[in-house]
């Protein structure tokens, strides 16, 4: 398991004052204690939410969001308003506090009982007004947050509480995380570099170079019986090309890669990174360009870029981490090559090799052939059709002054026809709305080529993020209008040099 979810938790807080007398207090509490357990019993919040009971005073509320802070298994905070709670109460926990914070806006009675109600139930019952001096206190503050509004029992405020804790969960992964960057950048290459300084400030994880050495030595140190069982793993995981199997021409290069696989996990876990970047031009003495054990780290959950791209290692990392449990998955990708259609056009996905597996429509094969680049030894790989279905490309780019996130929603399609000469890993996509202003925006945004591609998680998953981060996102989906959307990115332009820490 990526992250050990009994060790993450969400706290529950229930707002309210002391004017109302004992009994509805007693009443907020239980209330508070049963809407905890439904969503805990819901199946769709990934990790337990803890009830941490009521705040009605000034300390109390400064207490429990400074507890929070400082609660290394506490991802995030979940507040609701039962009744009124004043909201000059919250100023000074919600200035210290630092964690993702969701607003659930709800009411612990459904329906309004039109006979029986009295003044009684009105004084129980007014998250209606209460919630709405909790919001404009956080609002003020200029906080962002996550607003959720429904009944607590309705499966879409239960799936919408689901994502933000995954998200949440995907954050605190971030937290303190270390990645490798190995053999630095590809040359001249702009959208992979960025300010690791700043990143670190603002995303909380430190990005640093290592070199193909440092992998290599952990290769000469392996034992032969690891690398023996791995290549059997290869053997019932996968069809193999012929030339790989026992006795084939090329058997030597699979126990090659077999050997970059056990180095790379080696160097990985000894470091305790969560990710890494590699780039074709910088390999020293490692024989291949990583194919297959890139593919399969990042099927274990390990973020990878391409071309020293650690903004995309970070992000495939955390998207890793909101995956957990889901059933699709999500992958490195590269806007490679368009089909122009006569009546619809398509782009397809590759990269050189390193796709993950996890968005495999069917057992992949194990192939070698040549790279074409990088001077090296022909490299293994996992070749394989991605999966159909809805998906989103995310990116995350440094703008100079700040990051920016894009999310293009799309939908993968089967290719149009088999591609048997095509050695690489792929999946067809149809992206929203259309090719030709899915990529007009895109390259108006500054978006990159790499992105993280997903069939797990949607967009509100990505919006969720980008807020928790404080950074900008843009989204190009079915709704995408180029002249509506030039508009956004001058405004967000004014926005961000006010508002953006990093002027
Ligand atoms: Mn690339």
């Amino acid at each position: 398991m990526l992250v050990n979810l009994d060790t993450k938790k969400i706290w529950f807080i229930t707002g309210s004052q002391h004017l109302y007398g004992e009994e509805t207090l007693k009443q907020v509490k239980e209330h508070s204690a049963e809407i905890v357990k439904g969503f805990n019993n819901s199946g769709k919040v990934v990790v337990e939410i803890l009830d941490k009971g009521l705040a009605t005073t000034t300390a109390e509320v400064t207490k429990l969001l400074s507890d929070a802070n400082n609660d290394p298994q506490c991802i995030g905070v979940v507040a609701w308003m039962h009744t009124f709670s004043p909201a000059k109460m919250w100023i000074n926990g919600l200035t210290q506090y630092k964690k993702p914070l969701c607003h659930l806006h709800t009411q612990f009675n459904a329906e309004i009982p039109w006979d029986s109600i009295d003044m009684d139930f009105m004084n129980l019952n007014q998250s209606a007004h209460g919630d709405r001096e909790f919001g404009h206190m956080v609002t003020r503050l200029r906080i962002k947050r996550k607003v959720i509004a429904g009944h607590w029992k309705s499966e879409k405020v239960q799936e919408k509480l689901g994502v933000w804790s995954r998200v949440a969960l995907g954050w605190d992964d971030w937290q303190g995380a270390k990645f490798a960057r190995i053999g630095d950048n590809m040359r001249e290459v702009a959208v992979t570099e960025g300010d690791k300084v700043e990143a670190q400030v603002r995303f909380g994880f430190s990005v640093n170079g290592y070199d193909s050495s440092d992998v290599v030595n952990e290769i000469k140190a392996l034992e032969p019986t690891k690398v023996e069982a791995l290549v059997k793993e290869y053997e019932s995981s996968y069809n193999l090309m012929p030339s790989l199997l026992e006795g084939g021409e090329k058997r030597e290069s699979l126990y090659e890669a077999a050997r970059i696989e056990l180095g790379l996990r080696a160097f990985l876990e000894k470091g305790g990174f969560k990710g890494y970047t590699d780039t074709f031009e910088n390999l020293g003495e490692l024989r291949q360009l990583p194919g297959i054990a890139s593919q399969r780290l990042m099927a274990d959950g390990y973020g990878f870029g391409a071309e020293g791209d650690w903004k995309t290692a970070a992000l495939l990392r955390a998207s890793k981490v909101m995956n957990i449990g889901l059933e699709k998955g999500t992958s490195f990708m590269e806007d490679y090559t368009y089909h122009f259609g006569a009546e619809k056009s398509y782009n397809l996905g590759s990269h050189m090799l390193e796709i993950c597996p996890t968005i495999a429509d069917d057992k992949p094969s194990c192939e070698i052939h040549p790279l074409g680049i990088g001077g090296k030894e022909d490299p293994v790989r996992l070749v394989f059709n991605g999966a159909k279905g809805p998906a989103i490309n995310t990116t995350l780019v440094d703008m100079g002054n700040r990051f920016r996130m894009i999310v293009n929603e799309v939908e993968a399609v089967e290719p149009l026809a088999d591609l048997p000469k095509l050695p690489v890993a792929r999946v067809l996509q149809d992206p929203k709305p259309n090719l030709e202003i899915s990529t007009e925006a895109w390259i108006l945004a500054g978006g990159a080529h790499h992105t993280v591609y997903s069939q797990a998680l949607t967009t509100e998953y990505m919006e969720d993020f980008a807020e928790m981060a404080g950074i900008e996102l843009l989204v190009i989906d079915a709704d995408t209008n180029i002249r509506e959307f030039k508009d956004k990115l001058n405004s967000n332009e004014v926005y961000y040099h006010l508002f953006s820490n990093k002027l």
